[in-house]
């Protein structure tokens, strides 16, 4: 299987990008898909390894390691590179349930792990997988099933993130007759709003949706459950109630000032603009010709830098509390390489502003506002790892302008006053059951169980937790 001199003959790819000042006009995908020659050519890299680490879904040091959907990927790599497209749609469809998803967003931990980068660079999986499902979409190869028959249970499903869509979906296959209810306006979870437009255009959602619809799952928006309906009426009404609300409460600012006018949660202005843009309308926090603070080193805050470059914000600068990572990965393969990397929204603001953007071990001290309790200024200090907590470093105190302060801290998990009104014993981090299941009726699964995490870990975690359902239905 595979071509055995692939990974010698050709070199990794990666898709060409439209430059920095071109895509910044607009919120569009700004990645160029590969020609069929080129594709073909980088599936045939896949050495087709007796193990195949890249589809292990292993923990190796606690971390994940490899797909954790297990999907099939010499499988498909293989086929994608004789030219039987459809064929490899089949292998992948039958692990992953929405590639689509997946292929735009994952962080690839199959290719961290690939035998080819041990010694060079890994096979480009991820982009194998975007081809094959955009190529099954294009061609018909996915038609809905609508012909399931029904088992007569009824589930609720609770929140519409990757974690409920795939729960909702695998349910659904079985027979069980599923609702999903969704607070929003738009379902999709964070894949809709958190994750912006350019990383995951938001049609792509919408055309899952449509086909999950046209199965008969029932999606009902709007509805935030244990308010709208509460749980005594969604627990008499559903055999099986399954949370993936997500991790809803961001962590915060506490320092002198931080009740400022113009500080505000990454996930509330990543969510706005999305809005703003789905609808036409302006942006309601616009960042155009204003200097923006970003307060995190993570995705979300990589994404709040392209969607800063992208309003044409004046200046932005990224404070990240700890130490700058290592230039060279310093983990042995198949561990998650630990070096400094420059996604898409830090590189784009890079160039911009003609500078690095990222302050490391720096956080910060003290807020300044104007006289209407706007934010006018930030004090900055450095901090060092010392003593199992960061401590400040003396005289280290910097001014720096700024008209919005954008916190992209991380979550802390489930507000209380839903756990409350969900019936759930509050825990404010996570649920962190061993299995998914919370009684005999209820169910949790995604970043509502693990605490923030990755999506293809949620999809996953729907699909183990539609599996136990299942099972005590058998
Ligand atoms: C800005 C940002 C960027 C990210 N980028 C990436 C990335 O590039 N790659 C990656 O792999 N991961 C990324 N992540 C992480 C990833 O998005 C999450 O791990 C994943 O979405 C979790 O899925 P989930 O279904 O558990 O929860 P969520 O996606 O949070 O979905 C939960 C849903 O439940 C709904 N809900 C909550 N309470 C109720 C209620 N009472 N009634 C009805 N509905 C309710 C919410 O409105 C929401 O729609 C990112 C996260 C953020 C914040
Ligand atoms: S879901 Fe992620 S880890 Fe799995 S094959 Fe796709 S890109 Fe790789
Ligand atoms: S580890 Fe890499 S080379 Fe080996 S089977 Fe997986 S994708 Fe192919």
């Amino acid at each position: 299987m595979g071509k055995p001199t692939g990974f010698i003959e050709f070199d990794r790819k990666n898709k060409k990008e439209l430059a920095v000042l071109e895509r910044i006009k607009n919120f569009d995908d700004f990645h160029i898909p590969f020609d069929l020659k080129t594709q073909r050519e980088q599936a045939s890299r896949c050495m087709n390894c007796g193990i195949p680490f890249c589809q292990s879904a292993m923990k190796v040091n606690n971390r994940n390691v490899g797909c954790p959907l297990s999907n099939l990927i010499p499988e498909w790599n293989h086929l994608i590179y004789l030219g039987l497209y459809e064929e490899a749609y089949k292998r992948l469809e039958r692990t992953a349930p929405f590639p689509e998803f997946t292929g735009n967003v994952c962080p690839a931990l199959c290719e961290a792990c690939c035998s080819c980068s041990i010694n060079g660079e890994s096979v480009g999986i991820k982009a194998n997988e975007l081809f094959l499902i955009e190529e099954a979409f294009k061609n018909g190869w996915i038609k809905p099933n609508k012909n399931i028959k029904r088992n007569g249970k009824k589930v609720a499903i609770i929140g519409s993130g990757p974690a409920g869509l795939s729960c909702a979906k695998r349910l659904n296959s079985e027979g069980f007759s599923v609702t999903v209810y969704e607070k929003d306006d738009r379902f999709g979870g964070l894949l809709m709003y958190g994750i912006p437009n350019m990383k995951l255009e938001k049609d792509v959602i919408e055309r899952r949706i449509k086909l999950l619809t046209e199965e008969g799952i029932i999606f009902v928006k709007n509805t935030k459950i244990g308010y709208d309906i509460p749980m005594s009426k969604i627990l008499k009404e559903y055999d099986e109630v399954v949370f993936a609300c997500g991790t809803s409460m961001p962590r915060g600012l506490m320092c002198e000032g931080s009740d400022a006018k113009g500080i505000i949660f990454a996930v509330d202005f990543l969510k706005e603009t999305t809005k703003n843009l789905l609808d036409n309308q302006d942006f309601k926090y616009n960042l155009k010709g204003k200097n923006v603070v970003i307060v995190g080193g993570g995705d979300t805050a990589n994404d709040c830098c392209g969607t800063a470059a992208r309003e044409g914000a004046n200046s932005v600068l990224e404070l990240e509390i700890t130490k700058e990572p290592p230039l060279e990965n310093t983990l042995p393969w198949p561990n998650y390489p630990n070096k400094k990397k420059t996604d898409y929204g830090v590189f784009e603001c890079n160039e911009l502003y003609g500078t690095d953007i990222r302050r490391y071990c720096t956080t910060i001290d003290k807020v300044n506002k104007d006289e209407n309790g706007n934010i006018k200024s930030i004090i900055t200090k450095k901090v060092e790892f010392k003593n199992g907590r960061f401590e400040d470093i003396p005289n280290t105190f910097l001014e720096l302008p700024c008209d919005y302060l954008i916190l992209a801290m991380g979550f802390l998990g489930t507000k209380d006053e839903d756990s409350k009104k969900y019936n759930l014993e509050a825990n404010r981090f996570r649920y962190n059951l061993n299995n998914f299941s919370y009684d005999d009726k209820i169910s949790i699964c995604g970043d509502m169980k693990n605490g923030q995490s990755l999506v293809v870990i949620a999809i996953n975690d729907g699909k183990m937790c539609a599996e136990e359902i299942i099972k005590k239905y058998n």
